[in-house]
């Protein structure tokens, strides 16, 4: 695994976040030739930077192409921006169901169906989506977040199914709880110290902590690899040996 990357290239959106930049580093340091997105520069440490809004559909429709012309080619996609917004159905507003439809399921649609035909054309490629064990098992609170993990996990098993034929594998990523800005930011907004919700949320899981970037990074690497080639379609989720509930 540690050659098979060398002057791959790759698109990674959210990639200023914390599994983004998880994701880039690993890649980067497998020699990797990147091509990063996010709404700012801050942080990204890759070949080229995007910046841009995934929620802008002329945006997402343009990305993969710009991607290519800088990179000549796409190996990878990985679908990793995302956003949350809590609450139930009754507390949640149109521009909130808007904006969560829009970056957790249209931008990676719109991603996906411009790299497809790129990658085919290649002979090959491979599809990483960062859903969530939300969108699988759906927990209490956050229902556009699991409404639109679910979508993204859904278009990954059928879009595994279409485009298999093409020697293009298309997986998602599941996890559960990371210790990522998008975890504490819904701490710190709720009045927690984030650090010690951390510590305590990781009491609640098996293996005894919360995942950090990493372990989910690593996982995405997995998929991408030759080790993974026989999986396609597939929802794998990443928990520590947590249930969501
Ligand atoms: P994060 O907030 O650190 O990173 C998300 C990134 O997406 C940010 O850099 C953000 O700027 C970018 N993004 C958001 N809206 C965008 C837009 N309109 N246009 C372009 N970029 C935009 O969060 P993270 O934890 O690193 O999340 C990465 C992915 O993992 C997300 O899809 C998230 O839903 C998923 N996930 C996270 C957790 C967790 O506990 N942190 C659990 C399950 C799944």
């Amino acid at each position: 695994m540690e050659e098979e990357f060398k002057g791959k290239h790759i698109l990674l959106t959210g990639a200023s976040g914390g599994i983004g930049a998880a994701i880039a580093r690993a890649l980067g340091e497998k020699g990797a030739i990147i091509t990063a997105s996010d709404l700012s520069a801050e942080g990204i440490i890759a070949d080229h930077i995007i910046t841009g809004d995934l929620a802008d559909p002329d945006f997402a429709n343009n990305l993969v192409n710009q991607a290519q012309n800088l990179m000549g080619g796409i190996d990878i996609l990985v679908n990793n921006a995302g956003i949350i917004r809590r609450g139930p159905v009754t507390q949640s507003s149109d521009e909130d169901l808007r904006l969560s439809l829009a970056v957790n399921v249209e931008a990676p649609f719109r991603l996906c169906r411009a790299a497809i035909p790129i990658m085919a054309s290649q002979g090959g490629g491979n599809i990483v989506n960062i859903a969530s064990c939300w969108g699988v098992h759906p927990g209490p609170n956050h229902a556009l977040y699991c409404m639109t993990k679910g979508a993204l996990a859904s278009l990954t098993q059928a879009m595994g199914l279409d485009h298999a034929g093409d020697n293009i594998r298309i997986n998602a990523v599941c996890p559960n709880e990371v210790n990522t800005p998008m975890l504490r930011s819904g701490f710190a907004m709720r009045g927690f110290d984030p650090d010690k919700a951390v510590e305590d949320l990781g009491n609640t899981v098996p293996l005894g902590r919360i995942a950090e970037a990493e372990d989910i990074a690593d996982v995405v690497i997995f998929l991408a690899s030759h080790a993974a080639r026989y999986m396609c379609g597939s929802l794998i989720e990443v928990n520590g040996g947590k249930r969501v509930s």
